[in-house]
């Protein structure tokens, strides 16, 4: 039997996720159809994709670089393209709390979101939920580690888990001393050992922001207690995460460090198609494979996170809202990088406790942390 192919969207086409994913799709044209693509400024690039892919649908957040006339253009852009009827899947590849609209849309409107903008489900994880049950819209993960807990479960579900273990890389500090962390340039913090990515998460890589991002994104996902969701340091990036079930059984999901896998299997799940963007896996190479325990103490970015999720309402949104801030800060060269950590710190103990009750809320909360960060530290 043959069916037509899905229809999918891409917002932030133009980013490390965005043109990754243009690269899998590419290879399976028989099953998906690029439908929508938007971005938040690169025209020349969204251009080039568009004379690719031939989209119905193109949006851009900024117009400021010679959008094309058909173009639909400000932020309302991703909430178009992901309610659209021939759109089936949204890839949500865009970054930070800017993707919130479109995800609740998109699973409002009983569609597939491959989610990898991972800060849309951390500020807003029970509203995301809701949203999916409301309009039977699914979250599928395209962070590698809830990927690879994804197919690690095959179906199971969170009853049969006893733990889950993300891993981290450690990002590129993983081995210095803390009082050189407190003083790593953007240049030694955009130096990832192992990813090539986008600079906010690659900073948040460096400060371990990421990993508690990733462990409040996991207890959403897979509906777990923190208590049951781990971190170790494991530098090689091969194995991209553990499931402990309750008998005592520990499953991994493994391979070369590469998105195409965990973007392709936020497309095909729960079914596998063959494909080759991943490199040959070769053990033999990549060993040896090494765990190590987080160095927490020096990274306090991860407890903070972990602790916002646990205290949950609008923490976590705060988390969120003062990280992003933090780093803007940091990669514009206006604060040292062990202030990202302290400016997150901050913003926690002053506007933690803030309602979280609904969308504009969480979004009050979210700009309070911003004005915060940019208040005590931005000068
Ligand atoms: P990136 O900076 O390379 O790309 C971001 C994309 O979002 C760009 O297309 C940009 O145009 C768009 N964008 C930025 N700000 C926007 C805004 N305000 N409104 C609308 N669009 C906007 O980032 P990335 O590395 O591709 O990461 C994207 C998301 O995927 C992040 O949430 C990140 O944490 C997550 N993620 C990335 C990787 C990776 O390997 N890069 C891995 C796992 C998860
Ligand atoms: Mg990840």
């Amino acid at each position: 039997m043959t069916t037509s192919p899905r229809g999918v969207a891409i917002l932030g086409s133009t980013g490390s996720i965005g043109t990754t994913a243009l690269r899998v799709l590419q290879r399976h044209t028989d099953r998906f159809v690029v439908r929508a693509l938007t971005a938040f400024s690169n025209a020349a690039l969204l251009r080039e994709q568009a004379e690719q892919f031939h989209p119905a649908f193109v949006g851009v957040v900024r117009n400021g670089g010679d959008p094309h006339a058909a173009w639909a253009c400000g932020p309302s852009c991703l909430v178009d393209a992901a309610r659209r009827d021939d759109v089936s899947i949204v890839l949500n590849a865009v970054v930070g709390a800017a993707g919130l609209d479109a995800t609740l849309a998109a699973v409002r409107a009983g569609k597939r979101v491959a989610l990898a903008n991972k800060e849309t489900l951390v500020m807003a994880g029970s509203l995301v939920l809701a949203a999916c049950r409301e309009g039977g819209g699914e979250l599928v993960p395209v962070d590698s580690e809830h990927s690879a807990i994804l197919q690690c479960l095959a179906g199971r579900t969170s009853g049969d888990v006893r733990r889950l273990v993300l891993t981290a890389s450690g990002g590129p500090f993983r081995a210095w001393p803390s009082d050189r962390v407190a003083h790593a340039t953007v240049a030694d913090a955009l130096h990832h050992p192992t990813w090539r990515m986008g600079r906010k998460i690659t900073i948040d890589s460096a400060t371990l922001a990421n990993k508690a991002l990733e462990v409040i994104e996991a207890h959403f996902l897979f509906d777990l207690d923190y208590d049951q969701i781990e971190v170790v340091v494991h530098p090689q990036s091969v194995v991209h995460s553990f499931v402990e079930f309750v008998d005592g059984s520990v499953l991994a999901q493994m391979g070369v460090p590469s998105m195409e896998l965990p973007v392709l299997y936020a497309l095909t799940h729960p079914e596998r198609v063959p494909d080759t963007g991943v490199p040959p896996f070769d053990p033999v190479e990549l060993s040896p494979l090494t765990f190590e325990r987080v160095r927490s103490a020096d990274f306090p970015a991860l407890r903070l996170g972990v602790e916002a999720g646990r205290r949950g309402g609008a923490a976590p949104a705060v988390f969120n809202a003062a990280n992003e801030q933090a780093v803007a800060l940091f990669l514009e060269g206006r604060i040292p990088f062990g202030d990202i950590p302290r400016a997150i710190d901050a913003a926690l103990a002053a506007h933690g406790g803030a309602d979280g009750a609904d969308r504009n809320a969480l979004l009050a909360a979210d700009a309070a942390a911003r004005r915060h960060v940019k208040e005590s530290f931005g000068c």
